[in-house]
């Protein structure tokens, strides 16, 4: 935090999974956490509801990240009601996967995922790109994946969203470093979610280094260190959240 404002962070994705607890994470240290859903207004509720319990401050934001018009009308409705202040964290997590294998796979299945979790990432961070670019600080953070590092068979689509999220990530933290907004990544392995319930979690995490698959808190804690001051000189890095998995 950089003084004694109150600083606005936006999660997408922030009713369910990773991105609940990086919303609670970031409320606990202080900041008024905008939380993005799609639709499930009774998850969004329940983790703005969880928030103010433990006596943090947050606000509802639904909007379709894969929707630019949606992404314009919804930051400008938050900055009209919010004169004079800005969203100086934004966590780039919505995302969805829709596995085949490519032979099978629709052009409906290719486009909704890389609409989704890529053209997202550009439609919002542009958005909130002016405020932290003119007031001089800002701390975007994108949830990749280890599908975009490795490749996963079954997964042409994800991977491709995810390992182009990874190098946009990489060009625009050179963009934006003189301006003091730091653009980093993180690429979680298996982590226990509603995403992966469907998986074959016994089979799996035989493959795990670690044996397990991995907690939403245990990316938000990385999260966490990415916005903070400590990570002030780190841009342009992609940090695993693995159990070991991806060396
Ligand atoms: P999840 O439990 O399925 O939750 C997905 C979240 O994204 C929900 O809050 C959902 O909102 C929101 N969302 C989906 N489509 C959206 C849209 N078009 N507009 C706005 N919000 C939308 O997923 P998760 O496992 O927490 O995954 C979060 C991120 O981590 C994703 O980017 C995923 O690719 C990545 N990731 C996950 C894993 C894993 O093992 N779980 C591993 C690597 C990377 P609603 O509740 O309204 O549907």
């Amino acid at each position: 935090m950089k003084d004694n404002h109150t600083e606005h962070a936006l999660v997408t994705g922030a009713s369910r999974g990773i991105g609940r607890a990086v919303a609670k994470r970031l409320a606990a240290q202080g900041y008024n956490v905008i939380i993005n859903y799609a639709s499930n207004s009774d998850a969004a509720e329940a983790v703005l509801r969880e928030i103010e319990e433990a006596g943090g401050s947050g606000e509802l934001l639904p909007f379709d990240v894969s929707d630019p018009a949606a992404v314009d009308e919804a930051v400008e409705r938050w900055e009209n009601a919010h004169g004079g202040e800005y969203i100086s964290v934004l966590v780039n997590n919505a995302g969805i996967r829709d596995d085949e294998l490519m032979v099978f796979m629709s052009d409906e299945q290719w486009k909704r995922v890389l609409s989704v979790d890529l053209d997202s990432f550009f439609y919002v961070t542009r958005r909130i790109l002016k405020g932290m670019l003119s007031r001089r600080f800002g701390r975007i953070v994108n949830v990749a994946s280890l599908s975009g590092l490795k490749g996963l068979p079954g997964q042409s689509n994800y991977s491709a969203a995810k390992g182009a999220l990874i190098a946009a990530t990489k060009a625009l933290a050179q963009e934006t470093a003189k301006r003091n907004v730091t653009v980093n990544a993180v690429a979680p392995g298996y982590i226990a979610t509603d995403m992966t319930s469907s998986l074959d979690e016994d089979a799996l995490k035989r493959l795990i280094p670690s044996g397990r698959f991995g907690r939403p808190e245990e990316v938000a804690g990385v999260v966490a260190f990415l916005v903070s001051d400590d990570a002030s000189y780190v841009t342009g890095e992609v940090i695993s959240v693995n159990g070991g998995l991806y060396t």
